[in-house]
């Protein structure tokens, strides 16, 4: 940990940092200004203003009449050795939800205030305990659905990401210094000396940008889940399917075609990977309102997939309308993955008129194939995305965003250094590149920014 942290302690913040329900226990935090001081006032067992940091004390939280609240254990962090930099008190009560209530209402008659979401990681934050990228993997980790949405959380809150940015970003500071070097000597009309080692510089970071940003998509796949469309006629067997993989019957199977009314979505992890499977009602015409809105829904899971399943029923033959349907998902589906499964293999036609390439032919009823088509779709869903599983990840749009500029900033640093233009014009171009990455890991920031981050933590966090 940085040993030069500035510590900012600010008026004292409290939350109930466990889930709300009913457990073992319930953890409330207060974090700030004379945080242990105040506790202190609602504590009768030791005096918390004479004990050591990292320490836990049993006692009583009672109220301003003196009347018990809850039996509780104490666990003291002072300055700056805590998540947040600032005084902290983390009170483990029991873990009811009207007991917890009651210690948090206890602790803010203490003149404490309720902690805002993400509050907590906001001022650690602010104290320097850790980097913009870093706090927002808090988030993610909390948030992870898969275990390779947790590893690339790890991977971010371990400051990978921030490591590279700080390559990059002295890289342009070394970039500014030769190009600043050239300025001095501007008016005795040196010539750029150093011009062809800076064009390198600057094409080695063009590409470095690249590849970080090549893995974005991966890591939003990962991130937020493989978006995974089911679709095909009525009836071909789209709901059995996703019962199969998932395990369990949530989706509706029954034999009367058009039931599977609305879209419905599944989480489902395979291989560490989270798919988001979505059920179509089918996008045939349809005088039915409900079922027409069912359809429009549908249309829009598909635009929005980044996987389309197409289930052709194998035990019936290939009819026009069916050729349609599928020639025109195909087409729409444009660069989206299309996965093309023949499904009830077990009922297959003998005579299949017209051969279609099929990925694979499955049957739900049996199990036949059911691995291979699991397989089948994390393949396809990360093909071509530049997929590592033991590289690091741009998961966050925001980050994807800053790169994207900054290196807009450099390429246009490299045509006015082509254009043999002053070093002031790529001053400027640099400096913006430098701003823009430090967006990222927070050394630049601004409100607005720092609250649309901090609002997605739960409160406590
Ligand atoms: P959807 O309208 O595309 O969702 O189709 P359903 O999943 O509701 O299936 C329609 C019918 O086909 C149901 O009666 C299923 O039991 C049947 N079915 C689905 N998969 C198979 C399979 O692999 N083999 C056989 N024999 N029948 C299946």
């Amino acid at each position: 940990m940085n040993k030069e942290l500035k510590i900012i302690q600010k008026e004292p913040i409290a939350a109930i940092a466990t889930p709300v329900g009913e457990g073992g226990i319930a953890v409330i935090r207060v974090s700030g200004n004379e945080a242990i001081a105040k506790v202190n006032r609602a504590f009768d067992g030791k005096d918390l203003r004479d004990q050591k940091s990292h320490t836990v004390h049993f006692g009583n939280i009672i109220d301003q009449s003196g009347k018990v609240i809850d039996e509780v254990l104490v666990t003291l962090f002072h300055s700056p050795r805590s998540y947040t930099g600032e005084e902290t008190v983390e009170i483990s009560c029991h873990g009811g939800v009207l007991v917890t209530q009651q210690v948090l209402e206890t602790i803010l008659e203490l003149n404490i205030r309720s902690a805002e979401p993400g509050e907590f990681t906001q001022r650690a934050f602010l104290n320097g305990k850790m980097e913009l990228s870093q706090a927002e993997a808090v988030a993610d980790l909390i948030h992870a659905k898969s275990k390779k949405a947790l590893d690339a959380a790890h991977q971010q809150l371990e400051g990978r990401l921030g490591e590279h940015i700080k390559t990059f970003r002295q890289q342009i500071i070394d970039a500014t210094a030769m190009v600043e070097l050239e300025l001095d000597f501007i008016e005795e009309d040196v010539e750029f000396a150093n011009k062809e080692e800076l064009e390198e510089l600057l094409m080695d970071l063009d590409k470095e940008i690249d590849n970080l940003l090549s893995t974005y998509e991966a890591g939003r796949l990962v991130k937020h889940g493989v978006k995974t469309v089911f679709i095909g006629l009525p009836n071909a067997g789209k709901s059995t399917l996703l019962n199969t993989l998932v395990g369990k019957d949530r989706a509706i199977v029954t034999e009367i075609a058009g039931t599977t009314r609305d879209t419905i979505d599944v989480d489902w992890s395979y291989d560490g990977l989270l798919f988001k499977l979505i059920d179509t009602a089918g996008l045939r015409e349809t005088e039915d309102v409900i079922e027409a809105e069912g359809v429009r829904r549908s249309q829009k899971a598909f635009e929005e997939a980044d996987l389309a399943v197409y289930l052709k029923d194998l035990s019936k033959p290939f009819a026009p309308e069916e050729r349609e349907d599928l020639g025109g998902f195909q087409k729409k589906a444009g660069d989206t993955p299309f996965v093309l499964v023949g499904t009830k293999k077990d009922i297959e036609l003998e005579k299949e008129e017209e051969r279609l390439d099929y990925d694979l032919k499955i049957s739900a009823l049996e199990g036949e194939k059911i691995e291979e088509l699991k397989k089948l779709m994390k393949q396809r869903a990360l093909e071509n995305k530049h997929y590592d599983a033991s590289s690091l990840l741009v998961t966050s749009s925001r980050h994807r965003d800053a790169l994207l500029k900054a290196q807009e900033h450099v390429r246009s640093a490299l045509q006015a250094l082509d254009r043999g233009m002053t070093g002031d014009f790529l001053s400027i171009d640099l400096r913006a590149a430098l701003n823009e990455l430090g967006t990222i890991t927070g050394e630049i920031t601004n409100e607005d920014v720092l609250d649309s981050i901090f609002s997605r933590f739960c409160i406590g966090k």
